[in-house]
């Protein structure tokens, strides 16, 4: 029934739907499920100087009921993935889908409604109006996915109840290529990440900037591999655009922009070919908006530190990828650039590694999770100090004197080696 409902809202074939849905939840759901235990558990701290003796430790706790608002791209993984982290921590969850990618919407409410109580994990379909209603509730905690624009709304309603937010945003997540790299292996990984979902992945190279010296190599490269993968609106195995409306605000984009691949669309069947445009001036609508769809801009540079100088003037962006095999492109790029999260001679999997935190900085997020950091994003982590009775310094105590704050003096100074 789910894969079903996805195909009807993308044309998705089973394969892309195991690899970015289910396989990913399933990874989710077993980290969660043992090791659950070990991260509720009470931890022990030291303690310090100044309390000695006492037993210092973190407990953590639910934060309560728990709203998980969800963006359309991925419909199950961006829904359930936070519900897991969720329900594990002891939690109890709401989850709002997003309308738009419709048949999944339902599919997830009817799987859910069918095999848990409501009580305990339920969704509310809607759009707007009902999420509107639902982010001005008292929730003990909302987790939102979706646009940076939206997310706004979100944040601001939040705060009217002082209600913790996380915010998984998008933006333009940049590629680079240096004059070194590994050019057919970029390429190839490259076009993966790019048409993977037909573009609408929030972590998708949204644009690329490759070293002017390579220019021929990558271009005859970059489409020899888009033919050889088969992408075109004839191959009704591609996945499509999730709406009309969607559809129509790619065609938009291209408008006075140089194509030299692709460029074919069906606005009707919500096809778009995968397409490459040449050289859009910063300022043009498609180097501005996020692209979300099949259309990746190429530009040159020749200095990697203007491109890097270049970068830094936009919003930090979710993700940010670096082609090469120069360790001193690799330290400047992951050092003097912002971004949620990326990879070195890859794109996106960095999602796939349950040890990281996955989340935005900046106008693309705040907060994470998947693994361990979406278990700490659902609860509050209680610090607990537990003193015996049996002793006591009475240092703190009136009446103070001088010889008390001078022995007060040599506590603060000895904490340190303790
Ligand atoms: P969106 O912001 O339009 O919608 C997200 C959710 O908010 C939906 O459930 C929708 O019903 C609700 N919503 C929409 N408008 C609203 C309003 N005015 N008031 C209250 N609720 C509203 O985003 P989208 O189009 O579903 O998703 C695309 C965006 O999400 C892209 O920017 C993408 O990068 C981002 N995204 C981020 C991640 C991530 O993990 N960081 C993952 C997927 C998508």
């Amino acid at each position: 029934m789910l894969s079903e409902a996805i195909y009807l809202d993308f044309n998705k074939l089973e394969f892309e739907t195991y690899l970015t849905e289910f396989g990913f939840l399933y990874i989710e759901i077993d980290e969660a499920v043992i090791k659950f235990k070990k991260w509720s558990s009470k931890k022990s701290v030291s303690s310090s100087l100044i309390n000695f003796p006492s037993k210092n430790y973190i407990l953590p706790e639910p934060l309560g009921v728990t709203l998980i608002i969800s963006a359309w791209n991925y419909p199950y993984q961006l829904a359930l993935a936070p519900a897991i982290a969720s329900l594990a921590a002891g939690n109890t969850v709401i989850i709002k889908p997003s309308e738009v990618a419709i048949h999944s919407s339902n599919a997830l409410k009817k799987i859910i409604s069918e095999n848990f109580d409501a009580n305990h994990l339920a969704v509310i379909e809607g759009g707007v109006e009902e999420t509107t209603k639902l982010i001005h509730s008292k929730f003990d905690k909302i987790f939102f996915t979706g646009s940076t624009q939206v997310g706004k709304i979100v944040y601001k309603a939040a705060a009217e109840n002082l209600i913790p937010v996380t915010l998984e945003l998008g933006g333009k997540s940049p590629a680079i290529l240096t004059e070194d790299c590994h050019l057919k292996r970029s390429i190839q990984r490259l076009v993966w990440g790019k048409f993977l979902n037909a573009g609408q992945t929030c972590v998708a190279p949204d644009y690329v900037l490759v070293h002017q010296s390579l220019k021929k190599d990558f271009l005859k490269g970059i489409e020899e591999k888009i033919k050889l993968r088969k992408y075109s609106i004839e191959n009704q195995n591609f996945t499509k655009i999730v709406s009309v409306k969607h559809t129509q605000r790619l065609v938009n984009l291209l408008e006075n922009q140089e194509v030299i691949f692709g460029g074919n669309y069906h606005i009707e069947n919500r096809d778009f070919e995968p397409t490459l445009v040449l050289n859009p001036t910063w300022e043009s609508p498609i180097m501005q908006e996020e692209i979300f769809g099949t259309v990746l801009p190429i530009l040159f540079y020749e200095n990697f530190n203007d491109a890097i100088q270049q970068i830094k003037t936009k919003e930090k962006p979710l993700a940010a990828y670096l082609f090469t095999e120069n360790s001193k492109y690799k330290d400047q790029f992951l050092n003097e650039f912002s971004f949620g999260g990326g990879c070195v001679n890859e794109v996106i999997m960095h999602l796939v590694n349950g040890n990281f935190g996955f989340g935005g900085v900046g106008s693309s997020g705040i907060g994470a999770y998947h693994g361990y950091e979406g278990f700490k994003t659902f609860s509050h982590f209680k610090s607990i100090l537990e003193k015996p009775t049996f002793f006591e310094i009475p240092l703190r105590y009136s009446a103070y004197s001088a010889n008390k704050l001078i022995w007060i003096k040599r506590f603060v100074n000895w904490s340190k080696y303790f």
